[in-house]
């Protein structure tokens, strides 16, 4: 099933996801399937449940090179229940984000270069590893989903946003 995909100004999106009692209760393996079929129908990196109207805490991360992030590296899509991080370095770098929930704009948005995670994995296996650069960055930008906040939230200086016909045009991603 595919979800319809929630934007800017839904109250969803500005929500505090609830915990995932139950990573294999059949309602969890259905939200999954949806977000996976979704997100496979987009050219977006990662994808949270409440964008597809879900308040649960729930993302896929799938950095993957597309004609929306170009330069992204190839990992195999990753579904995170109930996803936690804790930050190794306090070093941020800006770097550009985009989200399907708020079409047509970028943003330079500062995060966290390295950060320590932790999830359950789809059979209920908790995992701990570490993540950086743009997967960390992207991992960062799903959490925040979670938590009810968008990139939008985080741009130090509205001269930081451009519209993505503008982003495109200067070629902007490295
Ligand atoms: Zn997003």
């Amino acid at each position: 099933m595919i979800g319809e995909i929630a934007q800017l100004g839904a109250n969803v999106l500005r929500l505090k996801a609830q915990v995932i009692a139950d990573s294999l209760s059949d309602e969890t393996r259905q939200l999954i399937a949806t977000l996976q079929d979704t997100l496979a129908t987009t050219q977006g990196v990662g994808i949270a449940a409440p964008q597809i109207g879900v308040s649960k805490r729930v993302i896929i991360i799938a950095s993957r090179p597309t004609p929306r992030y170009p330069s992204a590296p190839l990992m195999e899509p990753t579904v995170m229940i109930n996803p936690a991080f804790q930050i190794v370095s306090d070093i941020q770098e800006k770097d550009w984000e985009g989200c399907l929930s708020i079409p047509g704009i970028r943003a330079l948005v500062p995060r966290y270069i390295e950060i320590g995670i932790n999830y359950t994995d789809q059979q209920g296996g908790f995992v701990e590893t570490r993540l950086e650069g743009f997967v960390a960055r992207v991992f960062q930008h799903e959490f925040d989903h979670l938590e009810g906040a968008v990139y939008l939230d985080r741009v130090e200086d509205n001269r930081d946003i451009f519209a993505e016909s503008e982003y495109f045009k200067n070629r902007l991603d490295k």
